[in-house]
């Protein structure tokens, strides 16, 4: 599957998936040469000293790109997940301490190499079920010292393991213990994201995108405005929690700032739906996040796909509502719960993900001068990727032409 074309894909340009059957790719210094069927193919001068790797008749796809993970925390919230099953609210949680305010004591707690190591791991598991780029978020620190820990540690597991990481500024996750309960807490939390950290951000070149939890119980539609039209002077570009416990009036905010991504959806409306499917703001949908908290409600995908707007999926890889690495699981999900073909699901999984980071021209699908970043899937047929559901039949996973990852 090449999902060659245009990007980003809108409406019933999801489904085109530049199938090959009998293909091949061509790849050289991390690049794709070519890529289509295998006669054509091996025709070419440099394949004729190409060294061959036959995957036996598997299905490639483009590696996946997971466009919304908070990669670094420092451990589970399991605990929480049966206080959830025996009838606590993710909000009543939240409210007694636990919640994301759980993962920040623990993050500030722990040490740099234990953060390091725990991610480590995690982006070893992201590879195995074919992802080849992810964004990660900071947002557990709520701190100036933790949350610089955070994004420098994003650098740092970019320089030293296969996957690329894109790095977002979640400073705005939720407001921290130490300025809750006081008038102005908010507020003077937002000062020191703005006075202290954006800047210390941008000189250490440290985020390309600002994100804001924009919903109750974390930031108001004012408070988020504020804090990503400052972002964006400094050349991060936005991107937005929106409308995920409640509706808030972030897709309208999106829109108007002209966000990389708008993210969650459940609670959108129809106006909100119009106003993606004019604007180039992704509708990224994490369907893991409902699926582990139980919830029915899942964002109207089938609705922004009608009327245009560029859908995409992700894992929300979290320790609080979305604990998965697997991008073949969200893809289930995205097929059963919201509807989407087997076909749109994989192409807002990639071209369309790769799209939301600005990544498209580099990786997203497999076409000559991109990155030769590809998963192969032992499978007949491509379908069968999100119809076996919660197994991993990824079975070679390649970044930069290098394989990063093989079933043993
Ligand atoms: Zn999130």
């Amino acid at each position: 599957m090449t999902l060659r074309g245009r990007s980003p894909r809108r409406g019933d340009s999801l489904s085109k998936l530049g199938l090959v059957r009998d293909g091949a790719v061509l790849a050289c210094d991390g690049k794709i040469l070519a890529a289509g069927h295998r006669k054509q193919v091996e025709r070419l001068p440099a394949a004729k000293r190409a060294e061959k790797f036959d995957v036996g008749g598997r299905v490639i796809l483009p590696g996946f790109v997971d466009s919304h993970t908070h990669l670094i925390h420092a451990a589970s919230r399991a605990e929480e997940y049966e206080l959830k099953i025996q009838g606590a609210s993710y909000e009543e949680i939240a409210r007694k301490g636990g919640g994301i305010l759980n993962s920040v004591k623990k993050l500030r707690a722990a040490t740099r190499e234990a953060l390091k190591g725990r991610a480590a791991a995690a982006l070893s598991e992201f590879a195995a079920h074919g992802t080849t780029t992810l964004e990660a978020k900071s947002g557990y620190g709520l701190d100036v010292a933790s949350e610089l820990k955070i994004l420098r540690l994003h650098r740092e597991l970019n320089e030293e393991q296969p996957l690329e990481i894109v790095s977002t500024f979640l400073g705005a996750h939720v407001v921290p213990a130490e300025f809750r309960g006081k008038p102005d807490g908010a507020e003077r939390y937002l000062a020191l994201l703005i006075e202290k950290l954006l800047p210390e951000i941008v000189i250490g070149d440290l985020a390309e995108y600002c994100d804001v939890f924009c919903d109750r119980g974390a930031f108001t539609l004012a408070q988020s405005k504020q804090l990503l039209t400052k972002a964006k002077e400094h050349g991060l570009a936005p991107r937005l929690h929106a409308e995920q416990l409640s509706r808030t009036g972030a897709t309208q905010l999106a829109v108007e700032l002209e966000a990389a991504s708008c993210d969650h959806l459940e609670h959108v409306n129809d106006a909100d739906i119009r106003g993606l499917a004019r604007s180039d703001t992704v509708a990224t949908l994490l369907p893991g996040c409902d699926f582990h908290l139980g919830l029915k409600g899942y964002a109207p995908a089938r609705k922004l796909i009608e009327a245009g707007a560029i859908v995409g999926l992700a894992t929300d890889y979290n320790p609080g509502t979305s604990p998965t690495m697997s991008m073949p699981m969200v893809l289930s999900l995205a097929c059963t719960q919201l509807q989407l073909t087997p076909a749109e699901a994989t192409t807002a999984a990639t071209i369309n993900a790769a799209y939301s980071l600005g990544r498209d021209k580099a990786v997203g699908s497999l076409e000559p001068g991109k990155q030769a970043d590809l998963a192969v899937w032992d499978v007949e047929d491509y379908r069968e990727i999100p119809y076996y559901f919660g197994m991993n039949l990824c079975w070679m996973t390649m970044k930069r032409g290098e394989i990063i990852w093989m079933k043993d």
